[in-house]
């Protein structure tokens, strides 16, 4: 038998990705995947087309969601791994947190009228066309009024951390957010710890014993941000704390260069999923 890859981290049209869930699904199919979550941003509103899709040809689909947690002045992402799509209680939180965006992508638009460079929630909301709204979606409005020429200068000059019309957003703790994800028998995955140039290993050590203790259950290992060597730091790490190995690619279509569907060299085998599927099994009733 061939073996079996998988895809655990990708974006749709239904954050800031730029493929419908369907489409993402396909793609994956033609990919030859076995399996793919679908992990948007603070919203579920991708994932029953996505399941619908997949219940077709496959591959296997396993319902997720990201979210961003505090550290310090910046900020953790968390994958919530087979999440209940029509979770009551995860639906309202995720609302709580998209209204957080909409106040704070008010502030960014009134600083960007400042420096002279004018846009309308109108435009931003239209170009990101999902309920999660954020600066990519303003970066993408800037270019579309020639304000910028690039992507990177949007972030470079006025959208990225400390820059121009940066403005920070509230976000919950660590615990908080792993509580959040694990309230329903969901997984809580730490997400590429290393896409911070700052993070070094014993610093993640460091960071693993705390979020430990917080609740988190794995570490995704396998990233586009992550090169052979952090992938064995992270599956050793995983190992020490007692944490399940994750991967995805974190592909995000058009939207983000360098991170293909279904992962570069280093493809997630299916025994990942495997793992994670059989602890959500023993784990999963509240546990
Ligand atoms: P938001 O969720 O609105 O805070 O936007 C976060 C997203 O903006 C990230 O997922 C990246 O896609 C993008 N982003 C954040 N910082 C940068 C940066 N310095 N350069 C390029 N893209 C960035
Ligand atoms: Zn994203
Ligand atoms: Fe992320
Ligand atoms: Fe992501």
């Amino acid at each position: 038998m061939p073996e079996a890859f998988v895809d655990l981290h990708t974006h749709s049209l239904a954050s800031d990705g730029t493929d419908s869930p369907a489409d993402l699904v396909r793609k994956a199919a033609a990919l030859g995947l076995s399996a793919l979550a679908l992990t948007d941003h603070d919203t579920l509103a991708g994932l029953a087309q996505a399941a619908a899709e997949a219940e077709k040809a496959g591959p296997e689909f396993v319902p997720g969601v990201e979210i961003a947690v505090k550290y310090g002045a910046g900020e953790l992402h968390l994958l919530g791994l087979f999440v209940n799509p029509n979770s009551p209680g995860l639906t309202s939180a995720l609302a709580e947190i998209r209204a957080g965006r909409e106040g704070r992508n008010r502030a960014i638009l009134d600083k960007l009228k400042t420096l002279g460079l004018p846009l309308t929630m109108e435009e931003v909301r239209a170009l990101a066309g999902g309920q999660t709204v954020g600066r990519p979606h303003i970066a993408l409005a800037m270019l579309g009024r020639g304000y910028v020429r690039s992507w990177r200068e949007a972030f470079d000059r006025y959208l990225g951390a400390g820059r121009a019309a940066f403005v920070p957003r509230e976000l919950p703790t660590p615990a908080a957010g792993i509580e959040l994800i694990r309230n329903e028998g969901a997984i809580a995955v730490l997400a590429h710890p290393f896409l911070s140039p700052a993070m070094s290993a014993p610093g993640l050590d460091e960071l693993l014993s705390r979020l430990r203790s917080d609740g988190l259950q794995a570490l995704e290992a396998w990233h586009s941000a992550h090169n052979s060597e952090k992938i064995r730091i992270c599956r050793d790490l995983a190992r020490k704390h007692g944490l399940l190995a994750s991967g995805g690619s974190d592909y995000h279509g058009r939207n983000k260069k360098d991170a293909p569907l279904g992962g570069g060299e280093e493809r997630v085998p299916y025994a990942v999923l495997e793992a994670l599927k059989n602890f959500s099994a023993k784990s999963g009733q509240g546990g």
